[in-house]
């Protein structure tokens, strides 16, 4: 775990906020992976995600009060905890600020069609050049015809390590975009699924929560 722990990144929210921007309003291409504990468990029996998380390329930022306590235990100071699901909506308000082109992929048709709805409503400069459900389509054509078009972001919500991987896999193939693995959030943006309530949140407790609404991640978690 220390060696993941090394690599991630560790200063303000708001500093990383400025980054994305900047990435964003430069078309500079970048590659965010916001890890819980689980991803990083999951990192250690995967091959393939234990590569991406030890290489140069993505940006891998603390979504988790799990690694900012791990962190501390080997005192490594991560300034705060940033969760994925805030960083998809400053994408998505940045992509409205400076009218960006988007994609998303992932989720069931039901959630996606419901979250492009909300989308549209809620941020009227985005244009959304495409949005799949992650399930009755192949993966890898899908991908192809994003390298077509050629987006400024493109969020994956297929869950760890999936997501991860194709971005890691086509990632070389494109002269910019910021891609982001986002794992639930499309089901929770789209209204689908609750987010932890504020309390939980406040209390570093989301993981909780999600654990009472969803057993059977206990299996996955231990
Ligand atoms: N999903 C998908 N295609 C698949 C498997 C999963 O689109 O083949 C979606 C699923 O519908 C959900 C997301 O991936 O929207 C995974 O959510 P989860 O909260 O489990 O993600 P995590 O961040 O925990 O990996």
């Amino acid at each position: 775990m220390d060696e993941y722990l090394e690599r991630m990144y560790k200063n303000s929210k708001r500093h990383f906020y400025n980054k994305i921007e900047d990435h964003i309003t430069n078309n500079k291409k970048m590659f965010i992976i916001t890890a819980n504990p689980e991803t990083l468990m999951i990192a250690k029996k995967n091959e393939l995600l234990n590569k991406i998380l030890l290489s140069n390329i993505p940006i891998i930022v603390a979504d988790g009060i799990g690694i900012i306590k791990a962190g501390k235990m080997l005192k490594m100071n991560f300034k705060e905890r940033i969760p994925g699901i805030e960083i998809a909506i400053k994408l998505l308000d940045y992509s409205n600020k400076y009218s960006k082109r988007v994609y998303f992929f992932g989720a069931t048709e039901e959630v996606m069609s419901g979250f492009v709805k909300k989308v549209q409503e809620m941020y009227p400069n985005i244009v959304i050049t495409g949005a799949k459900n992650g399930y009755d389509n192949d993966k890898e054509k899908t991908f192809e015809e994003i390298i077509n078009i050629s987006p400024d972001i493109i969020f994956l919500g297929l869950g760890v390590p999936k997501q991860e991987l194709l971005i890691s896999e086509y990632y070389h193939k494109f002269n910019k975009g910021i891609f982001i693995g986002v794992g639930g959030t499309f089901d929770v943006l789209s209204g689908r699924k609750k987010r932890a309530p504020k309390m939980f949140i406040e209390l570093n407790m989301e993981w909780l929560y999600r654990l009472f609404k969803e057993p059977w991640r206990f299996k996955r978690f231990f």
